[in-house]
């Protein structure tokens, strides 16, 4: 039970596993303890690496940096580890701006701390520590995370974990002025915003360089009808565009990121998606932003 709570994935999606795809918990309670099992699976649905994310949010619960960075170690030519801080562990923002900046400061150091013994990126969960994205008071973490040459990874838009409150902090629109002032930060806009969220994050990311959209959580059935439909027309920014897995929390369940990949395919032969934007999309892009070719 111990290694269950402290492993890769939070009790709410845990929760969600055992609601929505009974039959798959086992094979992913055994995928949570066994690395090279994970990766077989993983590569038999078309993947050849794996950006694997720490959590440490208020709403959704911990998946410690020292996990995902051990579990990686196992085979560190497949797994990239992104590590977790939550700067609002007490509350502090909004209520006592002291202690915020004085735990943002703590988290500088150990953002240091953690990119030397192996991360190659951030995942920040503002809007479940009830922060708002680009929140200048965050800016000396993120000032840090563009020297160490971390890509930052915002998980914006509103799921089924947050709360009413979190929903508050869930619009990406502040990491435009964070894109302005660091420019050299990598910004990764998580879920593409998710839904309430598509058009800024789309204006976002044509309008900064150095802004980029993630998938996960976003069906590819959603792409002609939220975005191309709607004017956001992704193949304006081919070499923005990052693919998600989402795994195991994804919209086609724990099977669906080979099937995701093929609508994705389809959605390129039928003309919705360029060559290039698919090429982008499915790996060339974020092999880019992680260094990797
Ligand atoms: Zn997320």
């Amino acid at each position: 039970m111990a290694i269950r709570n402290q492993g890769m994935w939070t009790p709410g999606v845990w929760e969600l596993i055992r609601e929505h795809y009974p039959d798959k918990y086992e094979d992913i309670e055994q995928y949570e303890e066994d690395p090279a099992l994970f990766k077989k699976y993983l590569e038999s649905q078309g993947i050849d690496k794996c950006v694997l994310l720490a959590e440490d949010s208020n709403q959704t619960g911990l998946v410690p940096n020292d996990y995902i960075l051990e579990y990686s170690s196992e085979c560190p030519e497949f797994y990239i580890p992104f590590l977790a801080l939550n700067p609002n562990k007490t509350g502090s923002y909004g209520k006592n701006q002291q202690r915020f900046v004085r735990s943002v400061s703590f988290c500088c150091e150990q953002l240091e701390w953690l990119a030397d013994r192996g991360f190659r990126g951030v995942k920040d969960y503002g809007s479940y520590n009830l922060f708002p994205y680009g929140s200048e008071l965050m800016y000396p973490f993120y000032e840090k995370a563009a020297e160490l040459k971390l890509p930052v990874l915002f998980h914006t838009g509103e799921s089924r974990f947050d709360s009413r409150k979190s929903k508050k902090f869930s619009n990406p629109e502040g990491l435009g002025a964070l894109a302005k002032s660091i420019p050299d930060l990598v910004i990764i806009i998580g879920h593409c915003g998710s839904g309430k969220y598509f058009e800024s994050a789309f204006g976002l990311t044509r309008e900064f360089q150095n802004v980029y959209l993630e998938f996960s959580g976003v069906p590819p059935d959603f792409i002609r009808s939220h975005f191309i439909d709607r004017g956001l027309d992704l193949n304006l920014i081919p070499d923005k565009l990052v693919f998600g897995s989402d795994y195991p929390a994804l919209p086609n369940g724990p099977d669906g990121i080979r099937k995701n990949v093929e609508k994705y395919q389809k959605l390129s032969e039928n003309g919705v998606l360029t060559e290039q934007s698919l090429r982008g999309l499915l790996g060339s892009n974020a092999g880019r932003i992680l260094d990797l070719y």
